[in-house]
């Protein structure tokens, strides 16, 4: 720590305290990557103020050429690097290396420590530690920094522990310099060759000139003794590695800018790298993570794109390039034709930007269903991580739902594994029309659901919907291969090929041809139905006969286009005040136990013991969907005394 006067010791804020410690104790076996962030950093610094010269161009020294620098000093075991970018001041010193901006760092923090208890360490990968790696390879940094535009000049100096000092410096143009006092057994990172050797891996694609300086022998004339010189030699190729043609990208070189982009530590699952010619012109280089940020669901959850005006950085996360459901993207794109000006509420209504945007979709749709055709078992991977985001976009850009359909994929009762619409379409028995699907809280509930078992005699499948956002996709998706998609959970539902309209005429028909016996049943039946809902009338809005029971002898049906039960209920754990949904109790008019209660019922209209059962038939009901009853220790009394009475105890 400084001794001087002028110089003020500041604490870290407890998130840094944490991210310091976790990249100590967790990152130890990454070290190189310090260096690729610090440069990352200085290529950013650079960015930006190439950015704010748009509209300053006086930031801008006379010459100015963006250059980042390396000076290793090998007897000071010191690696320092420089960058002439937008530079700090002294109070962006304190608050840009002196907290963690990022939002849900406590979050984050908190999860890191459950996953690895859980053995997993790659979940640090996903929240780059930026600055903080430098400890890695250093116990004490010092950054001389001067914000493009100013004069003064300030010093932040930490051994990473729990404070930093800030105190005034002199630096000659705007910029930073990382000077980190190398621990002993790192000293190779003051090796010209190391250097080189990381910058070519790691940092190769930077747009900026990347130097090293190297000592120099200048032969001697004529007799004159050698000189040694310093000078400085680029080391990195220095265009932007979306402007050079695929095939000259290794796969290596597009993990490595993925890396840089993201601070991801897995290399991306796969990307997409693309040029568009004609009346507009841009570039894209976009990717899927392998896994899912942590914070992915959470809606404050930034885009990824980042844009660029010819090769000029305009902004991060350019929320106007990429839908919401899409919010997993990574990359860049480029654009030729906007102005470098470019404002947000410009982009907002741009029609460039919007060609643009259809372009990022598309190719992200494409890329998507070709993992999926060629690795099905990768494209799985990712669907579980991302499917509930993609879903979205049957939601909110129905016009896509042909694509997103394709992509879908969901459990069954048929399939081992997640399957596909398209294959669920090829095992679609002759006779069978729609695309039945079921939704509940789980699939393990849903395959013993009474809802499905007529469906299942058939021989007809069921999709199980038990993510939350299901609901809502359908609805967008409506069809698929011009199969409507039918909830077997709804009123509706008739499996002998008639509405339930349809079904009221043909009893009516029945009755015109005079066949009594029919009739008979059927006034029967309805005068049963009449008193299920007279007992049940606080609870259901219908009770009907139905021809989707086969073994069960009652089910509750959602109105169409009503809320499955565990939605409502999750929905009014949130909303107190949401109205109750009455369903509708569905009858099985062929199993023997309503048989038998119908029987009871033609004795006495107003048998108490009916309406016990009656009421203890809606309970079952409930309990079979998963849905807690109105008064269980009611239930369970009678229960008992049902019990009793069978056991004649
Ligand atoms: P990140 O880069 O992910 O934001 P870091 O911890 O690496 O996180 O850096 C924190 C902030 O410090 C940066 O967002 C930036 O504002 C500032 N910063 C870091 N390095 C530099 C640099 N070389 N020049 C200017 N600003 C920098």
């Amino acid at each position: 720590m400084s001794t001087e006067s002028t110089a003020k010791t500041h604490k870290f804020k407890a998130e840094v305290s944490q991210v310091l410690s976790l990249v100590i104790n967790s990152l130890y076996s990454n070290k190189d990557i310090a260096l690729r962030e610090l440069v990352s950093n200085a290529a950013d610094a650079l960015d930006k103020l190439r950015f704010e010269a748009i509209e300053k161009p006086k930031l801008l020294p006379e010459d100015y050429t963006a250059r980042i620098r390396l000076i290793p000093n090998e007897s000071d075991r010191t690696l320092t690097i420089i960058d002439n970018g937008i530079g700090m001041g002294e109070s962006a010193l304190a608050k840009d290396l002196g907290t963690v901006a990022r939002s849900g760092t406590r979050e984050f923090v908190q999860k890191l420590e459950e996953a690895k208890k859980a053995g997993d360490a790659n979940l640090i990968g996903q929240f780059g530690v930026g600055f903080y790696s430098g400890y890695l390879i250093a116990d004490k940094i010092e950054v001389v920094s001067r914000a493009a535009g100013s004069k003064k000049a300030a010093k932040w100096s930490s051994e990473g522990q729990e404070s930093f000092t800030i105190e005034p410096a002199e630096r000659e143009e705007a910029g930073t310099s990382v000077i980190l006092h190398l621990k002993e057994d790192h000293a190779d990172f003051a090796k010209g060759w190391k250097l080189r050797e990381l910058v070519r891996r790691y940092s190769d694609f930077i747009d900026y000139p990347i130097e090293l300086q190297v000592e120099k022998t200048i032969k001697g004339e004529d007799g004159e003794e050698e000189k040694k010189e310093l000078a400085f030699e680029a080391i990195n190729e220095a265009s932007a590695l979306w402007t050079r043609p695929d095939k000259e990208v290794t796969k290596e070189q597009y993990e490595e800018f993925y890396k840089h982009l993201t601070h991801d530590w897995e290399p991306p699952l796969l990307h997409t790298h693309f040029a568009v010619e004609g009346t507009q012109m841009f570039k894209g280089l976009l990717f899927l993570p392998k896994r899912p940020p942590f914070d992915m669901l959470n809606q404050e959850h930034k885009h990824g794109v980042r844009l660029y005006v010819k090769r000029v950085f305009i902004m991060d996360d350019c929320e106007e390039l990429l839908p919401r459901w899409l919010r997993f993207v990574r990359g860049v794109v480029d654009s030729d034709d906007l102005p470098l000006n470019v404002s947000r509420e410009l982009l907002q209504d741009s029609v460039l930007v919007r060609t643009i945007r259809k372009q990022v979709i598309r190719r992200v749709l494409d890329a998507l269903a070709k993992l999926a055709k060629d690795d099905e078992e990768a494209y799985l991977g990712f669907f579980r991580n991302f499917g509930s985001v993609l879903k979205e976009g049957l939601h909110f850009d129905p016009s896509y739902k042909d694509k997103l359909g394709a992509l879908m994929r969901y459990e069954s009762s048929k399939a081992d594994s997640l399957t596909s619409l398209a294959d669920y379409v090829s095992r679609m028995p002759e006779g069978q029309k729609d695309i039945y699907y079921a939704s509940g809280a789980s699939s393990k509930m849903l395959a013993s659901s009474p809802h499905l078992e007529g469906l299942k005699q058939r021989g007809y499948e069921v999709l199980y919907m038990t993510d939350g956002v299901d609901q809502w996709a359908l609805e967008g998706l409506g069809e698929f291969d011009d199969k409507k998609l039918v909830n077997a959970m709804e009123a509706g539902l008739d499996l002998d090929g008639s509405k339930d309209d349809k079904a009221e005429d043909k009893k009516e028909d029945a009755s015109d041809e005079g066949s009594d016996d029919k009739k008979e049943e059927s006034d029967e039946l309805k005068a049963l139905l009449e008193r299920c809902k007279q007992v049940l009338d606080e609870h259901v809005s219908e009770v009907k006969p139905s021809t989707r029971l086969t073994d069960s002898p009652v089910c509750l049906v959602i109105p169409q286009g009503g809320l499955p039960a565990h939605l409502e209920r999750l929905i009014r754990s949130h909303q107190q005040d949401m109205p109750v949904q009455k369903r509708i109790l569905e009858i099985n008019p062929t199993h023997p136990l309503i048989q038998r209660i119908k029987q009871e019922h033609e004795k006495d209209a107003e048998s108490d013991r009916v309406a016990g059962w009656i009421e203890l038939l809606y309970d079952q009901a409930l309990l079979a969907e998963g849905s807690p009853l109105p008064d269980p220790a009611r239930f369970a009394r009678r229960m008992t005394d049902m019990m009793q009475q069978t056991a004649g105890a």
